[in-house]
């Protein structure tokens, strides 16, 4: 079978970016983050429900490939004081069906040339650094040079033999060097120059992902985003050429925010407003959408 090097061209005739690395180096992705969880700088929630990775399940398989395709940032429209103000949605929360096409041409990719493979659970961020894909920014997020932050990652287990391994050293983006934008812009003051890992247990975006009510630590006018955060995103000047990308994805109308605010169950609202939470992505996830998106109303 072919090796690596064919597989990382062919990736891209699926616009799809990627790399692969020898499974032998799967233990030393599992002692990298468990020395980062053993050293404290994991936060232990997000240890417990985000980080427990498939690291013991490679048998029967040569290399790890992880992939990435572009993903947008998107917003939202909302009528507010006689004005279209806009909410931001970023590119890990809307898809718009392209993730079904992402997993179908890697597929068919795989099934063409009779690749044995499989999805694993992996740090993909920290695959993306060690494979050379891309690099971190200063902000913990992974960036590849033909889309900026704004993609989405898989990570699979495959019988592709290595032609030449990947594995480097963690980098950050060039950029990274003479600029500082990210820990200026962000919220909760997080991000340091003095390594790429942040304390993600004060990182807005995980409460701002799951139900329940806002941890007291988040001020009021830290919410900027549908869900997430892009604060540490938008101005990154590895992002600047994507900032065009930005779509309007839908519009809330005044009637469709009365109607959220006043509504606490997705299916007793009205038509039209039930058809733009789905449009919007969220009528899986109504709490949190009403709840995020209250918060992030009062700071237009
Ligand atoms: S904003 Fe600047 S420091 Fe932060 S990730 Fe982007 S380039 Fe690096
Ligand atoms: S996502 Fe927001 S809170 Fe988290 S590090 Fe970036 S700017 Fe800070």
């Amino acid at each position: 079978m072919k090796g690596n090097i064919f597989f990382e061209n062919e990736l891209k005739t699926y616009d799809i970016v990627g790399k692969f690395t020898s499974i032998e180096n799967m233990h030393k992705l599992k002692s990298e983050i468990l020395g980062l969880k053993n050293t404290g700088k994991l936060n232990d929630w997000i240890y417990e429900n985000y980080l427990q990775f498939d690291f013991d399940v490679s048998k029967g398989y040569k290399s790890i490939m992880i992939s990435a395709m572009k993903l947008p940032v998107v917003k939202v429209t909302v009528e507010k004081n006689n004005s279209i103000k806009e909410i931001m949605i970023p590119s890990a929360y809307y898809n718009g069906g392209k993730v079904d096409v992402y997993n179908s041409n890697l597929d068919e990719m795989f099934n063409k040339y009779q690749v044995k493979y499989k999805p694993v659970h992996l740090p993909c961020k920290l695959l993306v650094s060690r494979t050379g894909l891309g690099s971190y920014g200063k902000n913990n997020i992974a960036y590849i040079d033909e889309f900026g932050s704004y993609f989405r990652m898989r990570a699979f287990l495959t019988d592709i033999e290595m032609d030449e391994d990947n594995w480097y050293e963690v980098t950050q983006t060039d950029k990274c060097s003479n600029c500082n934008i990210c820990a200026k812009n962000c919220p909760n003051g997080i991000i340091n120059d003095e390594s790429y890992v942040i304390d993600a247990g004060k990182c807005i975006t995980y409460p701002n992902e799951i139900e329940g009510v806002f941890p007291e630590w988040i001020k009021p006018e830290w919410h900027n985003a549908l869900i997430g955060c892009m604060k540490c995103q938008l101005d990154c000047p590895n992002n600047l050429e994507f900032k065009n990308d930005i779509k309007v994805i839908s519009h809330l109308s005044k009637e469709n925010t009365l109607d959220i605010f006043k509504t606490s169950h997705y299916e007793e609202l009205k038509d039209d407003t039930k058809l733009k939470v789905k449009e919007i992505e969220f009528s899986n996830a109504y709490d949190v959408f009403k709840r995020n998106f209250e918060a992030v109303y009062h700071n237009l």
